[in-house]
């Protein structure tokens, strides 16, 4: 690590921000032994403001059904060889029971953009959770809707939406997305859902297909000005259904380097270890908490529909029940010195 690098991550540190261009040497210019100081650092701010605690949330996929033809993801509309199921509303209700006995305080439903979820019947599931599981946090991760929409889900209870931009350069977004998607109307998404009062999330996949230093540099910039209370970022995985099929995954050390500056950036927000890094690492998730990640996401979802909700290759835990994860992920942690909380696990502001 040279003296520029090193005085990059210490202004970081001091002053949450760098321009565009800092951001895109700091990621070009990295070496391994400035990936260990930095996430020194995100492990000692994530340790003052959340201690040594791991928040996590019950994830409950409810759909592979999708209208969409993201050219990265396995669900796309466009792959006949998917897997199609929808979990009724009594199924989400069974998981998050089953959740809740577990330790599970957050529930997040997540599923590609599905007709059947229109706002009445989405309402109605939210609502029911909301009642029968008033001392936890609801968050929903199903996709562009309209703001009246995410108002009416709001209103029923739910407290958190996530959503990732993808990327925040406009071009690259093309190249990830049918030309019936846009940049403009998944960030609209993001400002209405903040503005709705939502905890809300951002991210990305780190080595997307196109991906370039530049186009890291505006995620970093983007997540820097939007703030998001959530930032969801996991290596893209390609999947043999999709043409991205020969795209290498991304890389683990560039993806725990990037969640190190994430926190540096934002020292409050809520950052998932994600499935994703666990999929390309045996100990991908332990390496990311000890890079400054806070939050994991086990499968709350039936098993027997686990490996229908295929987005990429090879993901892990989809044999296991949802108990076993859990004792599995608190076995892991306190390995490194974390323990699973059984909390809500707000942001702190
Ligand atoms: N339909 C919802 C949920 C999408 S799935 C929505 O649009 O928000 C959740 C996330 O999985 C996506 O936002 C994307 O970043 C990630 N994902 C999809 N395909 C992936 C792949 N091949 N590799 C890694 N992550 C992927």
């Amino acid at each position: 690590m040279n003296e520029h690098e090193k005085e990059l991550i210490d202004r970081l540190e001091r002053e949450h921000s760098l321009t565009e261009e800092e951001y895109a040497r700091l990621i070009d210019g990295r070496t391994d032994e400035a990936r260990q100081y930095i996430a020194k650092k995100a492990d000692a701010v994530r340790q003052a403001i959340y201690g040594r605690d791991i928040f996590t949330r019950g994830l409950i996929e409810i759909s592979s059904i999708c209208k969409n033809n993201c050219l990265y993801c396995g669900i796309r509309r466009g792959n006949k060889n998917a897997q199609r199921y929808r979990l009724l509303p009594e199924d989400i209700y069974a998981c998050a029971e089953s959740g809740y006995s577990l330790g599970f305080r957050t529930f997040v439903l997540q599923g590609g953009e599905d007709p059947y979820f229109t706002d009445d019947v989405l309402t109605a599931i939210v609502s029911t959770l909301r009642e029968r599981f008033p001392d936890c946090a609801i968050t929903l991760s199903m996709g562009e809707r309209k703001r009246e929409s995410y108002e009416a889900l709001y209103r029923a209870g739910a407290d958190r939406y996530l959503l990732r931009h993808e990327t925040a350069d406009a071009d690259h977004y093309r190249m990830l997305h049918p030309p019936e998607m846009s940049f403009e109307h998944r960030m609209a998404c993001l400002q209405a859902l903040k503005e709705i009062g939502y905890q809300t999330g951002a991210g990305f996949m780190v080595g997307s297909p196109g991906q370039t230093s530049r186009t890291l540099a505006r995620d970093l910039k983007f997540i820097e000005t939007f703030k998001p209370d959530m930032c969801g970022i996991g290596p893209f995985i390609p999947h043999h259904d999709t043409e991205f099929r020969d795209c290498p995954a991304g890389d683990l050390y560039l993806t725990l380097f990037l969640l190190s500056v994430i926190r540096l950036i934002l020292p409050y927000v809520l950052l998932p270890a994600t499935t994703a890094l666990g999929t390309i690492h045996p100990l991908g998730r332990e390496m990311g908490i000890q890079a400054g990640a806070n939050v994991v996401m086990p499968n709350l979802s039936p098993v027997d529909v686990r490996k229908k909700y295929e987005l990429y290759d090879n993901k892990i835990c989809t044999g296991e029940e949802a108990a076993e994860c859990r004792g599995c992920l608190a076995r892991r942690f306190s390995a490194i010195g974390f323990n699973l909380a059984v909390s809500r696990g707000d942001v702190k502001r």
